[in-house]
């Protein structure tokens, strides 16, 4: 476990800033909820960071914290006992987070999702009535778990195939019996494998035809009979996400499991689209974090390191210069995107949003990248910090639905392309 003191010393002067830059434009709640995540990341999970790091072990410390301070409930409305935060409160939260541990908020946020999915993005989809009051009372069941017991969730959908790149459906398959789903299929790379109490899953009803339009979101107990965790853990970052393989072999799902009605799936992944764009803070956090170790590195205020100043190079400052230029831009672009979310977003905000997704993770690598180069060789130590955001960056432009490649894809198709248009013949 890093020693480092908690207490800066009287000589260190900079202070880092807020993650969401002008603090006058925050509401209460989230001047409220930016500062418990900072107090928590700052005085412990940073300290833990390095062992978690170093063990590939999930940090379930930090879930303790997250749990006595209520975050585990930040996205649960007001009305079941949770923060009720928006979007764009939980994911300048989230980056808060990411600051000081990126595997605690990476993983957070697979939590999170099942909590907002149901949640506002829920309150947005069009419903029946009978749908919504089927709803109502699987969520509060849900909620109730998550605020009054602290149950974790966490949220599985990568198979290895197409379907979590949204181009095919879920080759996990949940059959319809009376009272529940009898669920076949497996997992890849389940952040929370063997600590979240509850898996979501995103799986297909098992009916001929089926399409992604059958996609079902079932929450299975870890301990049913069926479900195990497979494979080892020893990735090049992310490495406190623990995300082994899981199974289920005809597990049986009860009907309240079911977190949204059948075929809502679908409607939220078209008309919610930043649904899937909640990875990226964590790694707008690492970015930050990178260039305010370089900052405290090059002015000589590095806990537990000498006070050797660097700042004088002429080329120290160009370079942190050029770190600042890249974090402003992904900051603005960050936060934009937070501002934008919205149900049925137009054409602009849904390029924009892939836009950002994909400056977010890519500018969080090369910041480190930066970052590294600067510092130098000391920064390369496994007893700093640094080291462990460089590795942890390289994960984000890699995570499915939206991979770096996949936003640009997406975002070079939707730019040349209306709706319903298409070519008689490729271009070869
Ligand atoms: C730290 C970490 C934690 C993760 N946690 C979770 C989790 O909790 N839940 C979860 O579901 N997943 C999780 N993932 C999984 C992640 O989203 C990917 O599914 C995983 O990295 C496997 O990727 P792959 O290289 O096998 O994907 P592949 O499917 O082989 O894709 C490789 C690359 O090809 C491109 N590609 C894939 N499909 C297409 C396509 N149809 N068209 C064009 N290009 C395509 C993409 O750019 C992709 O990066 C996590 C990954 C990491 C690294």
């Amino acid at each position: 476990m890093s020693a480092l003191p908690l207490t800066p010393s009287p000589s260190v002067r900079y202070t880092p800033p807020s993650i969401a830059g002008d603090y006058t434009e925050l509401t209460p709640k989230q001047k409220e909820l930016l500062a418990i995540a900072s107090r928590l990341g700052r005085e412990k999970f940073a300290p833990r960071a390095q062992q978690i790091d170093r063990d590939a072990v999930f940090p379930f410390e930090n879930y303790a914290d997250l749990r006595a301070a209520g975050l585990l409930g930040i996205c649960v409305p007001e009305e079941h006992g949770g923060w009720g935060a928006d979007f764009a409160t939980y994911v300048m939260t989230a980056a808060e987070i990411g600051r000081h541990c990126g595997a605690t908020a990476l993983t957070l946020n697979m939590h999170v999702s099942s909590t907002m999915w149901t949640g506002f993005i829920a309150d947005d989809l069009d419903m029946t009535a009978e749908q919504r009051a089927n709803h109502e009372a699987h969520r509060a069941v849900h909620y109730a778990r998550v605020v009054g017991q602290g149950k974790v969730y966490s949220q599985p959908f990568s198979e290895g195939g197409a379907a979590a790149a949204g181009k095919a459906p879920f080759g996990t398959l949940a059959r319809k019996v009376d009272g529940g789903y009898f669920v076949n299929g497996k997992k890849i790379f389940a952040s929370l494998a063997g600590a979240a109490d509850y898996y979501g899953i995103l799986c297909t009803l098992d009916k001929p035809g089926a399409t992604q339009r059958d996609s079902l979101y079932l929450a299975v107990d870890k301990n049913l009979d069926g479900v195990s965790v497979t494979g080892d853990w020893d990735p090049l970052g992310m490495r406190g996400t623990v995300s082994r393989t899981l199974i289920f072999k005809d597990v049986f799902v009860p009907d309240i499991e079911r977190l949204i009605p059948e075929g809502l799936y679908a409607q939220a992944a078209l008309r919610w689209p930043h649904m899937f764009a909640t990875l990226s803070p964590t790694y707008m956090g690492i970015a930050q974090a990178a260039y305010d170790f370089t900052v405290q590195y090059l002015r000589g205020e590095v806990p537990g390191t000498p006070p050797v100043k660097r700042r004088m190079y002429p080329t120290k400052q160009i370079a942190v210069a050029e770190m600042k230029v890249r974090l402003e831009q992904t900051r603005a672009i960050f936060l934009q995107n937070a501002r934008a979310a919205r149900v049925d977003p137009s054409k602009e905000i849904r390029l924009g949003l892939y836009a950002a997704h994909y400056t977010i993770m890519e500018n969080a690598n090369e910041i480190c990248r930066l970052a590294v180069r600067t510092c130098g060789g000391q920064s390369m130590l496994k007893s700093l910090p640094l080291e462990r955001m460089y590795r942890d960056s390289r994960c984000g432009s890699l995570m499915l639905p939206w991979t770096a490649e996949l936003c640009i894809d997406r975002l070079g198709r939707e730019c040349l392309y209306e709706p319903g248009e298409q070519d008689e013949q490729a271009v070869l």
